[in-house]
């Protein structure tokens, strides 16, 4: 074997070695390659890559896996097993880890919300599976319920399946909407404080009229005990994305709950062909490392997580908060993304940015780091939690250096 050094030596002679140590191989996280880099894909391809200080966007690409879940995803693409035998075995695993009857991974939040309706609609009925997202004419139940201050794009994962969604704002219209059409309640967590009816009474009318409630939490970890709090409070179905705060593969997730609605939502799920779900498969490296992940997230030290990204919040706003016309604010998400966010807001007549070129000078930098807080207001959202620990310095200096340079 080649010593680390040896290695970077022999490679100094290719062509590529430019740029081979960014700043991820050169950090001291769980995240670090030990492996010796082969190509630099990213840099031949002519992609950017940046520091994350902006938190578990989509389009950012989520989040990192640990080492631990690369190393399943290296191990599960070095054997043949049956998709069905992995899904009912890492199944069972997942929902002993997150306390509920049953689990299966799915292709993401989104994908969990349609395998999820999808299941309460055509039940265990092989050819009410084939009839979707075609319910009319059948006996399918073809609506399902959210309030308006619930409303979310995601909800386009219900209407996947063929069902409408019907809005109410408040208890009254919600039990006045229920008919011998209603498929289930939708309920997006983040939004429980804006809406009328909350977590408790959305699940009581639930059971009070015999149907489905379903929860998506997609980005509600930590606290990590949300994976089992709203499953035993009475939720059928609940939903995490595997991308986001569990740092999981992007494209898993989990469905989480009742044991005959997850075996339903099976139904539409590969290996099964002529499904809604055929589009949305989960390979077998992924649900592995999906389940990696997840054990990985239950079992860290997350007091001792917190206390670090308190810590790093706090150096970037020591870093800029005595220049003139910059106020800092630390504040946490109640749901949804729950963790440390430093707002920096500025008076743009003491710094010439808007918000738009602040986010460009950021981003121009070397490193390129993203931070979050869009719109028109000169002010921009940083969080943490996404950050190989030690990059809070790169993001401190460099948030100094431009709020510094536009001073007036
Ligand atoms: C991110 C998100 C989704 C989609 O999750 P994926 O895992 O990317 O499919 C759905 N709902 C909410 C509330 C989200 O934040």
């Amino acid at each position: 074997m080649l010593s680390r050094r040896k290695f970077l030596r022999n490679l100094s002679s290719l062509p590529l070695v430019g740029g081979l140590l960014g700043s991820h191989a050169a950090s001291a996280s769980s995240t670090t390659l030990t492996a010796p880099l082969r190509r630099d894909y990213f840099k031949e391809l002519g992609i950017r890559t940046f520091i994350n200080a902006a938190g578990t966007y989509t389009s950012m690409t989520g989040s990192l896996m640990p080492e631990e879940v690369m190393e399943s995803i290296l191990y599960a693409s070095n054997e043949f097993v049956t998709l069905d035998e992995l899904q009912d075995k890492v199944g069972e695993r997942i929902a002993s880890m997150v306390k509920c009857e049953a689990a299966t991974v799915t292709t993401g939040a989104a994908s969990a919300i349609t395998f999820g309706t999808a299941g309460v609609i055509a039940g265990d009925n092989p050819e009410n599976v084939v009839q979707i997202p075609h319910l009319e004419g059948t006996d399918m139940k073809s609506e399902v319920i959210m309030q308006n201050a619930h409303k979310i794009g995601y909800a386009h994962a219900i209407r996947n399946t063929g069902a409408h969604i019907i809005y109410v704002d408040t208890q009254k219209e919600l039990e006045k909407a229920i008919n011998e059409k209603t498929a289930m309640l939708f309920f997006l967590n983040a939004n429980n404080q804006q809406g009328e009816i909350k977590h408790e009474a959305w699940v009581e009318t639930g059971k009070k009229y015999g149907i489905p409630t379903f929860n998506d939490c997609a980005a509600d970890v930590p606290p990590v005990e949300n994976l089992w709090k709203y499953t035993q409070m009475g939720f059928d179905l609940v939903c995490f994305s595997g991308g986001k705060g569990i740092q999981g593969p992007q494209s898993a997730g989990l469905l989480l709950g009742r044991k005959d609605l997850i075996a339903a939502a099976r139904m539409h799920a590969p290996p099964r062909g002529n499904t809604v779900g055929r589009g949305m498969k989960v390979n077998k490296e992924e649900i592995l490392g999906m389940m990696v992940a997840l054990e990985m997230y239950v079992n860290k030290d997350h007091e001792a997580e917190w206390k670090m990204w308190e810590q790093q919040i706090a150096h970037i706003a020591d870093a800029v908060k005595d220049i003139e016309g910059v106020t800092t604010e630390t504040f946490v998400p109640d749901l949804a993304n729950h963790v440390p966010t430093l707002k920096v807001a500025w008076d743009d007549s003491k710094i010439q940015h808007d918000n738009d070129s602040l986010h460009e000078a950021m981003r121009s930098g070397h490193p390129s780091i993203e931070v979050a807080g869009w719109g028109s207001e000169p002010q921009i959202q940083i969080t943490t939690w996404m950050l190989i620990p030690g990059q809070e310095r790169a993001v401190a200096n460099r948030l100094r250096e431009v709020l510094m340079e536009a001073s007036a």
